[in-house]
Order: C-alpha cells, then structure tokens, then sequence
C-alpha cells in the first residue's frame, strides 16, 4: 500500500480519496474549502494543512482541479511551486480535464528535474467517482503507465493507455465534445415529446430500448423526477456544472482550430451551453441544459 497526496477534493476528488482509503492506502489530502477537508477526515484520509504538506513522504501524488491554470500554478508556477518539494522517486497523476498542451508543458517541465508528471482525465461523474467506477484515460509512456494503474484501480473499472503524454487529455476532450452533445440532443428529443403530450418517463425508456439509446438515457436523464439519485431529480444540484462543461467545450474548440477538425456539432454544443451559462446557470449540473429548451 501507498502513501497518496491527494489536491483537489471537490465534486470528484472528494469520493476518489475516500475509494483510496477504502482500497488500504495512507491518503494525505489538502482543499482550499474546508468542508471538502472535513469531508475526506471523515472518510479516513489526514487533512494537510497546505498542499506542500498533502505530498510530504508521498509515493504517489494526485491532483483533481478545476482547469489548466490551477494544475500549472500548483506544480510549477505557484508561490510553493509542488515539483520544489515532491519526493525524488514520487509519480504525479493529474485527473484534471485540463487542455493537452498544459499537460504536456507541466510533463515537460517536470522531466527536466527528473520527476515523473502524467495526465489521467476521467469519466463517468460523480457517480462513478463514489462507486469507484471511473474509467480513465492515460497518457503517459508503458513503463508510468504501469506504475500509476495498481493506484488507478482502486478508483476506477476501465484504465486506458491513449498514448504518449497529453494523449490522455485529447482522448477526454474528444469524450467530453460528445456527451455534450449527446445531453444537448436528449433534452432537445425529451422537451419536443413532452410538448406533445407524451410522459418523460415513457418516452425516456422507449428511446433508452431503441437507436436513440444514448448515455444521458441510460443513467443521467435530465428529465427530473424520471431517475432518481441524479441532478435533474435533485434541482441540478452536484454533478458536472455547466461552467466546467462549457470550460472543456472550448478546450474541443481549441482542439479541433488546431488540427483542422471540423466539429459542427460540438460548436453548436458549446454556443447553447454558452447561451445557458449566460443566463446564471454556470454552477448547475449540466443536465440543466434542458431548462434552455423548456424556456424557448
Ligand atoms: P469541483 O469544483 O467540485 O472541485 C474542485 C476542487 O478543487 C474544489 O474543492 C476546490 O476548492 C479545489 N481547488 C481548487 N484549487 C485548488 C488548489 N490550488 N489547492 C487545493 N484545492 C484546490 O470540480 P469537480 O467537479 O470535482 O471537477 C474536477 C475536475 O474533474 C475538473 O477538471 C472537471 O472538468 C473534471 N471532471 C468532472 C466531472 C464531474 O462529473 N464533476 C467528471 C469528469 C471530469
């Protein structure tokens, strides 16, 4: 068993530590919110008084952040920049969904002091994260991939190699681009067959048993009140917000200029949850989107 560092214990982070001390390890933790704190103490990990403290003696060091900026800030750029005071031998997995060129950049920079930094977006929600579910995404060379996947396990079902560093994050964006999509299209199907009198539940279940099968359908309907135990039957409340939807949206846009992908769908994606955040509903789940086309 190891000893983990574990920054960033917010929608996702906070169940991922608990799944480490389910699964044996000594798990070290730091949050700005001291609720996220008192959270993952009561799940069994030690509270650090500061990130700088999280990583002290640690093997293994994991980083669940909102975006780019804070991964970079916390390892390279910051005040008490991590890659100053981790172990010599310790291995770095950033879960965050961050753009591919910070990932690599923050890799790049790591390498030239001899630490080992990899990139290990996930998916699944906090769903997963709580069932200790979550598929993962690697990107990292065999021989880091190996050592990062006995730890990967005790949180996650489906652990894949994509590549190389920063792989991990295209595959993740590309990921993220389609559930977008697929969320966006469930609503727009669900809020034109409830207009026309049919009940969501029922609609929900035809299509769920027919081609339009999709995974919004199977576990994250945005209908509330025809699943329970998700956002939408919860006021939207936890999840994915809107905001960090619409934060990888832009990272698929970033993507797609820079290789010359076309993505005409992912575009519109992103312009209607840009026109949902705009009206104050960035700290929802992103379900929510269905209340854009119940108020049009
Ligand atoms: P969140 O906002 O709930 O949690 C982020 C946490 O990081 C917060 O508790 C915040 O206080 C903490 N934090 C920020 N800066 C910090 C710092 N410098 N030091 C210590 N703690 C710091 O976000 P989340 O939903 O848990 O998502 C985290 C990442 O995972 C994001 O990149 C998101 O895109 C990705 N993700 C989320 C989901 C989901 O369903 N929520 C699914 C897959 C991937």
């Amino acid at each position: 068993m190891a000893t983990i560092g574990f920054i960033g214990l917010g929608n996702m982070g906070g169940p991922m530590a608990a799944n480490l001390v389910k699964a044996g390890h000594d798990v070290q933790v730091f949050d700005l919110t001291q609720a996220a704190l008192d959270r993952a103490v009561t799940a069994g990990a030690k509270a650090a008084a500061s990130a700088v403290g999280a990583v002290k003696g640690a093997q293994f060091v994991i980083s669940m952040l909102p975006a780019g900026i804070h991964v970079e800030r916390l390892f390279v750029t910051g005040d008490q920049p991590l890659f100053d005071v981790v172990e010599p031998d310790v291995l770095i997995i950033d879960s965050s969904t961050i753009d591919s060129e910070t990932a690599k950049r923050v890799a790049s920079a790591g390498a030239a002091r001899g630490i080992d930094f990899i990139d290990a977006p996930v998916s699944g929600g906090v769903g997963a994260a709580t069932a200790g579910t979550l598929a993962f995404m690697v990107g990292a060379s065999e021989a880091l991939f190996d050592k990062a996947k006995p730890i990967l396990d005790g949180m996650g079902k489906n652990i894949f190699r994509a590549g190389e560093s920063g792989a991990g994050q295209i595959a993740k964006c590309c990921n993220n681009m389609m559930l977008a999509i697929l969320m966006a299209g469930t609503s727009e199907a669900l809020n034109m067959g409830v207009r026309n009198g049919l009940d969501p539940a029922v609609l929900s279940e035809i299509m769920k048993q027919s081609s339009g099968s999709n995974w919004a359908l199977q576990v994250y309907n945005p209908f509330p009140g025809v699943m329970p135990s998700v956002p939408s039957s919860n006021g939207y409340q936890g999840g994915f917000q809107v905001d960090l939807m619409f934060k990888d949206l832009g990272l698929a846009m970033d993507v797609s200029q820079q290789s010359n992908s076309p993505t005409p769908m992912g575009s519109a994606a992103r312009a209607l949850y840009m026109l949902h955040r705009n009206q104050g509903n960035g700290a929802l789940d992103f379900s929510s989107i269905l209340q854009l086309y119940q108020e049009n």
